[in-house]
């Protein structure tokens, strides 16, 4: 069978891509590496009797109209709201509480300042204008005036667009882009525990201080999703992850989308600057019509590209393209729920919160800086989530699954060391860091399952174990993602694309750049 489009990776992205160029007639074959689909969103069992979403491990961003497209509640995704959004751990045994909704947080910031109480909404009323703003580029190519006639026309109609915004919202979304969210947040606000709350996004994935300019963009890039309609809630996919893009795997079954698994692709065929097709690690080759990527440019372009099918300047921008999220991602698998504050172990609504164990910006600044020196802080910052308290389908009764999001570890390590040697120095530093917090914890893990960013790396194929494909910096965001030329899903070898995070508008569980793939590549044949 000949196909119209290869897909390499079987990412959400990929996945996404593949549906909607199947609903339009195409016959698409999807290649992955790995046993299963799914990418960095999967539902594994690390342990026996305990499944965790293994890498990425909450929702908001999947966009809602990736949700009714693909008829992915018909296909049995259900997405259900955290009881609490955050519970941000001080050092003193206490803790703030934010969420679920403005009231409850407004409530609770009142203890700690009259001031950041009263300036709380109008914050959140700022980032909503922002979010809104960007929620509009979210399924379409950014606007780049270097793609033609229509490239300027677009850029035009977006700066008008961007000035019907009054004058204020203008001002905010500039300082967004170029300042850091702890300068930010340090104008807004005197409480440093909220600020670490609010300024806890701003340092995921992205290895960098929450002083570190562009710092607020990453904040803002997790606002612009929405749960069950609620805008810039973070909820649980019931069955894990994995559930996203099990459900989206049967909608490319019914759209008569093929996929192969432990299908690794090993470089891209091309004939006069062409793609023609792939070839897999065995050798086999396959050919197609147009190749889609849902890998990262590292990746895709230093690795399984020949260099003499690219410009040698695109060459070097793809060899420069920042990559590193310096995270690392533990499953643990629980005997019983961690007792934090003395609230002690019986479920209760912090259980089910996004768990923060950094107290405030400056306890980020230096875990950053420690890292920088030595690899990873004895004070690493770890996000906590306990999705057995929302779903039974994980764990064995009376029993739990944890996951763990720890930033601050380097991707590369210093002279000397590397993370196969350091691996579990760097998990026993996060239980230990966890049981600080709550005494019980080391005592009630049962099992560990450890991932550095060299088996980020090795696992899903995430360069420098890259969460997003690529740094979120304002550099390589909107039309300069992967670069200036090249933000519309094309690249300089035709017929192939780019349909994952590495391309607008970026990382997370979005399904935006395998939907916005999809309609230039349908574009291009009519
Ligand atoms: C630890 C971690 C935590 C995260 N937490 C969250 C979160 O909570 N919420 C959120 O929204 N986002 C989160 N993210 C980010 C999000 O998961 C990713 O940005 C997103 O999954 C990227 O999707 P994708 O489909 O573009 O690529 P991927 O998910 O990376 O999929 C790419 C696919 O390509 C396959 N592949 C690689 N090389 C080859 C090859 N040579 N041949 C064939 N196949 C290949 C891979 O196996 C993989 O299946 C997290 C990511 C990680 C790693």
């Amino acid at each position: 069978m000949t196909f119209d489009a290869l897909i390499i990776g079987g990412g959400h992205n990929g996945l996404t891509c593949a549906c909607y160029l199947a609903r339009k007639g195409w016959k698409v074959l999807v290649l992955e590496a790995r046993h299963l689909v799914g990418g960095a969103a999967v539902t594994e069992e690390f342990h026996p009797g305990f499944r965790n979403s293994v890498a990425s491990y909450t929702v908001s961003l999947l966009n809602p109209q990736v949700i009714a497209d693909l008829h992915l509640a018909g296909h049995g995704l259900r997405i259900v709201h955290r009881p609490m959004s955050n519970f941000v751990l001080l050092e003193n045994g206490y803790a703030l509480r934010v969420g679920p909704n403005l009231e409850d947080t407004v409530r609770e910031v009142a203890r700690f300042s009259q001031r950041d109480a009263q300036a709380l909404p109008r914050y959140y009323a700022m980032l909503d204008v922002l979010a809104d703003e960007l929620r509009k580029w979210i399924l379409q190519a950014p606007p780049d005036p270097n793609r033609g006639l229509g490239g300027i026309i677009d850029t035009l109609k977006a700066s008008l667009a961007l000035r019907k915004l009054p004058l204020e919202a203008q001002r905010d979304l500039i300082e967004l882009f170029g300042r850091s969210a702890g300068e930010m947040l340090d104008d807004w606000f005197e409480t440093d525990v909220l600020k670490a709350a609010l300024g806890f996004d701003s340092i995921v994935g992205a290895y960098a201080s929450p002083y570190a300019p562009g710092s607020a963009y990453v904040q803002l890039h997790h606002c612009f999703g929405e749960v069950n309609g609620k805008k810039g809630a973070w909820g649980h996919a019931i069955g894990g992850m994995g559930a996203i893009t099990q459900a989206m795997a049967k909608e490319c079954a019914r759209l008569g989308v093929t996929i192969r698994l432990n299908a690794k692709v090993a470089r891209v065929i091309t004939r006069a600057g062409r793609a023609t097709g792939v070839a897999l690690d065995g050798g086999e080759e396959i050919h197609a019509r147009t190749v889609a990527a849902n890998i990262g440019p590292k990746l895709l372009f230093n690795q399984l590209v020949e260099a003499s099918d690219l410009p040698d300047a695109f060459r070097t921008r793809m060899q420069r393209f920042k990559t590193g999220s310096g995270v690392l991602r533990m499953n643990v698998a629980l005997s019983e729920l961690p007792d934090f504050c003395g609230l002690g172990t019986q479920q209760q609504p912090h259980h089910g919160a996004g768990i923060i164990l950094a107290p405030s910006l400056d306890y980020m600044h230096r875990a950053y800086e420690d890292a920088r020196t030595t690899g990873m802080s004895t004070q690493p910052v770890v996000e906590v989530l306990i999705p057995s308290t929302l779903d039974d389908s994980l764990a064995p009764p009376g029993q739990h699954v944890a996951s763990l999001f720890c930033q601050s570890f380097a991707p590369q390590l210093p002279e000397g060391e590397n993370w196969d040697d350091a691996r579990d120095r760097a998990a026993d530093l996060v239980i230990d860091t966890v049981t600080r917090f709550a005494p019980n914890f080391r005592r009630s893990v049962i099992a560990r399952q450890v991932l550095t960013p060299l088996d980020l790396e090795r696992t899903f194929g995430l360069t420098d174990g890259d969460i997003f494909h690529g740094r979120l910096s304002p550099e390589q965001l909107f039309a300069s993602r992967p670069t200036l030329g090249y933000a519309d899903y094309h690249t300089p070898i035709k017929g192939l694309y780019l349909c994952g995070a590495g391309a607008h508008p970026g990382g997370g569980v979005t399904g935006a750049p395998g939907h916005n793939a999809a309609q230039v590549m349908l574009q291009d044949r009519q």
